[in-house]
């Protein structure tokens, strides 16, 4: 059958995209980009935030319109349907089969069930991304309990993957040509702490920087888990970039604890300041929530204040969003919409300022990027993305013209000529 595979979300979802995307393609299906010639459509949705869920159920009822067309099917999975099976059953007829992520053990059946396949024989693995960057899911779920997040009430305690079974996967990978990986899990600096009751991603790292790959970047660090160990490991590791990405979600230790974070600003300062004693030109990339229930007007300056001091590469940055059942869900009072609004609006002029002056510092400098796509029109338009920009679309990316055949997927050295707060400008130096 033609599937077609729309995952939303973020790329711990898009790893369980591919996932089932092996399992169909093994099963003989193949995949289809325009959704007006697909069979079945597929679903991976995300359910973290209220925008994630009204996407999630736009994206569903826009799919579910091609079944006057050739659709016959519709799968809907993901982190929506672990949290509110019951009621998008009821809700949405449109939708053939509801997979929760409790029966992800399961998915390859469940799929081949539904879809009355041929038996499985090989299992290839196939990327979402592309073959020259892809994500190495090394652990599922989350134990922090932070009291604004769903996702441990959806994907339940955090359960690391074998490191045996890790390599295995590493080297599938390595094998079709990729050459970025990109270690994800909820919280990777965990790793290890359930199965062998110590932190070992230091030792994951070790091992896969044997493996042929360019660059190797973590995601996702909590960060009173980044220790000292980690921290070698990473600098030894010669295709470990330097790549740091802390979510922090605040700077004022009253909000933190309310949060129920671990650490206070105190620590987070102590935190960047070794990384930036260890690390030369480090990118340290970080989220942050405004607006927290009893957030005051001084406790916001404060944060505004802390993000002046650390000048963070890249900064994400959210209103609070209500979700039932966490934590913070009776915290009283709440921060009018109105007024965390503004507060992100105030957050992110001064982050534009703060990333416009760290993006000047490339200009003049020379820097090695993984070339990803070519202009349609001007062809000697590429763009790509230096050690500075993951994979996931939030951080820019490097634009640069080259009077040479380029292919996707090499890597090619770029002099930086202008900036603007997302992305570099410059040409190929050959
Ligand atoms: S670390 Fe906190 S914010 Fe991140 S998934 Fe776990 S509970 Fe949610």
């Amino acid at each position: 059958m033609k599937i077609g595979i729309v995952s939303l979300g973020c790329c711990k979802n898009l790893v369980d995209s591919q996932k089932a995307m092996s399992f169909l393609q093994a099963s003989g299906h193949t995949f289809v980009d325009n959704p007006k010639s697909a069979e079945v459509i597929l679903i991976n949705t995300c359910g973290f935030i209220n925008d994630a869920k009204q996407e999630s159920i736009d994206t569903i009822l826009q799919m579910a319109d091609y079944k006057n067309n050739k659709l016959r099917y519709l799968i809907v999975m993901g982190c929506l349907v672990q949290r509110y099976r019951e009621e998008l059953e009821k809700e949405l007829p449109e939708v053939d089969l509801f997979i929760t992520i409790d029966e992800y053990n399961d998915l390859e059946n469940i799929l081949n069930n539904f879809l009355n396949s041929k038996t499985v024989k090989e299992k290839k693995v196939v990327l979402a991304t592309n073959n020259h960057s892809a994500y190495l899911k090394i652990a599922d779920g989350c134990s922090n309990k932070c009291a604004y997040c769903a996702i441990p009430l959806i994907r339940k305690e955090y359960r690391s993957i074998k490191i045996e079974e890790l390599i295995k996967q590493a080297k599938k990978l390595e094998e079709i040509g990729v050459k970025e990986l990109n270690i994800i899990a909820q919280d990777t600096t965990r790793y290890g702490i359930d199965l062998y009751g110590k932190y070992r991603l230091a030792d994951l790292l070790y091992e896969l920087n044997k493996m042929d790959f360019t660059w190797i970047r973590i995601l996702y660090m909590y960060p009173d888990e980044i220790n000292d160990e980690l921290l070698e490991a990473m600098a030894i590791c010669d295709k470990v970039v330097p790549y740091f990405d802390i979510p922090i979600q605040h700077a004022n230790d009253r909000i933190l604890k309310l949060m129920n974070r671990r650490g206070n600003k105190k620590n987070l300062v102590e935190i960047v300041n070794k990384i930036r004693e260890k690390f030369e030109n480090p990118i340290l990339r970080t989220t942050i929530i405004v607006g927290f229930p009893t957030e005051t007007a001084e406790e916001f300056q404060e944060l505004l204040e802390f993000i002046k001091e650390i000048r963070w590469n890249k900064l994400g940055a959210f209103t609070y969003s209500l979700e039932e059942d966490t934590a913070s869900y009776d915290m009283e009072p709440k921060v009018e919409e109105k007024v965390a609004n503004k507060r992100l609006e105030k957050l992110m002029l001064i982050q534009e300022k703060i990333a416009q002056s760290n993006n000047e510092t490339y200009v003049g400098k020379t820097l090695d990027v993984l070339v990803e796509g070519r202009d349609a029109l001007d062809k000697k338009l590429y763009q790509g993305r230096s050690y500075a920009n993951a994979p996931d679309g939030i951080d820019g990316h490097v634009r640069f013209t080259s009077s040479k055949d380029i292919e996707i997927g090499e890597f090619v050295s770029v002099k930086i000529e202008s900036v603007n707060v997302h992305d570099l400008f410059g040409k190929e130096v050959i």
